[in-house]
This record gives structure tokens, C-alpha cells and sequence, in this order.
């Protein structure tokens, strides 16, 4: 496995917004993982929402975020495909803008569409192959690890993209880490049966945490895929930066990945 070192941040107008550093390199492919800053929301969802879904934040707000972050990229806030994410294995192919429905992966090889996943704990997750061909994005929580949707959404992209699954490059984005994710068996017991060389739980104060990041990244290594950038970060400890459903108890907006083909 390469231990690509992280996730860069940088200033994008009014936006502060994420690249996987094992991404950047490949031609053609844009990707930025968001933030909650810069938007123009109010409180419980200040600043940078982007799931429309809430119906306590405006439509309108939203959709102002999404064009203030289709400027940051200099992508088109009109071509956006998002999914009804529904935390299981579906994986869709999309060629046009539009909103998906119940999928929690979204494959395109098409130039000029920018895929937005939308999180709040959960991990945003990219897979590229090396010449750019096609792009997966994948909504990814525990339930995601345990049915395997980042592996399949990795398979698929490889046939499209016609390489071998080993050469695709993913990356990571922030989610809720070892530090804040505490769990029972309900969860432990299918994470480890899903992924058997997975990280054990962490035992703390009586408590099971677990490393949602690490055992996805174990999942893709057991299926061949070497290159896994992952930044380590969580979003439940940085309430300045992220949004967290868990530690605001599910009264929350969303930041996500958009990511597409130039
Ligand atoms: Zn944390």
C-alpha cells in the first residue's frame, strides 16, 4: 500500500476545500472534498450545506451553496448528478445531471459531470483510474463497508475503464475517526466479518471505537487496490470546519465530495 500523506487543503475563493493527494495527479480529474465555510446558511446548518433534503434550510440556500461551490471549482452547478443515499450497495452509472435515485455510489466517464456525494460522518470516497477514463464516487459508512459498495463501485469502474481493478487509485475524505466513532457489536461484528484483516475495535472507558477509515482502506487493499490515500481526518472533533450528524444528534447540514472529469 502507498501511504499517500493526506488530504491538502487550500483556499478556493471563499471556499476551503480538500484534495487527496493521490488523486491530483491524474489527468483530467477534479476532485474536492468540502467544508462547512463559506456558504450562506444559517445555523443549525451555517454555513455550507449541500443536502436539499432538509427542509428547515431553504432550497434556495442550498442551491446558492452548490453555485458558490461550482464557482470555486469553475464547474457547472447546473450539471451536478447527486444519489438518494440510502446506506446500501447500489452503484450507478450516469451519463447526465440529474439526481440519482436509492444509490450510494455514482460511476461516470462522461467529461463535464460533477459528481456530489453528500456526508456528515460517513466517509466521501473517490476511485479513479490512472488515465482518467471514468470516476466513481461512493457515500461509504459502516453499513457500506459491510455490504462492500466501495470494492463493487471499484470493479465496475475498472470494466469501463478497461484496467486492472489493481491500478485504480482512491482517495479518502474526512469522516468520523477512531477518536469518536464508538459502536457495539451490532457493528463490530459485521465490520470484522466483512473485513477480516480490518483494525480490531479500540477499547476505551469501557467503550468500542472503530476506525471506519482504516477498515475501508483494509477493504480495498484485500481487494487488490495498493493506491489509498486517506487524510485521517474527522469531522465529529473539528465543529468549526465539519459537519457532524452524531455529535449534533442528526439536526445538521452536509459537506461531500464533488468529483468530475475536465
Ligand atoms: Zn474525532
Amino acid at each position: 500500500m502507498t501511504a499517500a500523506p493526506a488530504i491538502r487543503w487550500l483556499k478556493r475563493g471563499r471556499l476551503f476545500v480538500g484534495a487527496s493527494s493521490g488523486l491530483i495527479d491524474i489527468p483530467g480529474l477534479g476532485h474536492a472534498y468540502t467544508t462547512r465555510l463559506g456558504g450562506v446558511s444559517p445555523r443549525p446548518y451555517a454555513t455550507l450545506n449541500l443536502q436539499l433534503k432538509d427542509g428547515e434550510d431553504r432550497a434556495n440556500r442550498v442551491a446558492m451553496n452548490r453555485q458558490l461551490l461550482a464557482e470555486a471549482l469553475d464547474i457547472r452547478a447546473d450539471r451536478f448528478v447527486t444519489a438518494d443515499q440510502v446506506h446500501g450497495d447500489t452503484v450507478t452509472v450516469v451519463d447526465a445531471p440529474g439526481h440519482a435515485p436509492a444509490c450510494d455510489a455514482l460511476i461516470t466517464m462522461t467529461r463535464g459531470l460533477p459528481l456530489l456525494i453528500q456526508v456528515a460522518d460517513c466517509l466521501p470516497v473517490v476511485i479513479a483510474d490512472p488515465a482518467g477514463r471514468a470516476l466513481a464516487a461512493v457515500h461509504c459508512g459502516w453499513r457500506g463497508i459491510a455490504s462492500g459498495i466501495a470494492v463493487k463501485a471499484a470493479r465496475q469502474l475498472a470494466g469501463l475503464a478497461e484496467c486492472p481493478v489493481s491500478d485504480l487509485v482512491v482517495g479518502i475524505g474526512p469522516g468520523i475517526g477512531p477518536c469518536c466513532f464508538t459502536v457495539h457489536e451490532d457493528v463490530t461484528v459485521p465490520l470484522a466479518a466483512a473485513v477480516p484483516t480490518g483494525p480490531a475495535p479500540i477499547e476505551r472507558d469501557g467503550r468500542l471505537f472503530i476506525n471506519l477509515a482504516g477498515t475501508l482502506t483494509a477493504q480495498l487493499l484485500a481487494a487488490g487496490i495498493s493506491t489509498v490515500s486517506t487524510g485521517n481526518v474527522c469531522n465529529a472533533c473539528k465543529p468549526e470546519m465539519f459537519y457532524s450528524y452524531r455529535r449534533e444528534s442528526g439536526k445538521t447540514g452536509r459537506q461531500g465530495v464533488v468529483a468530475w472529469l475536465a
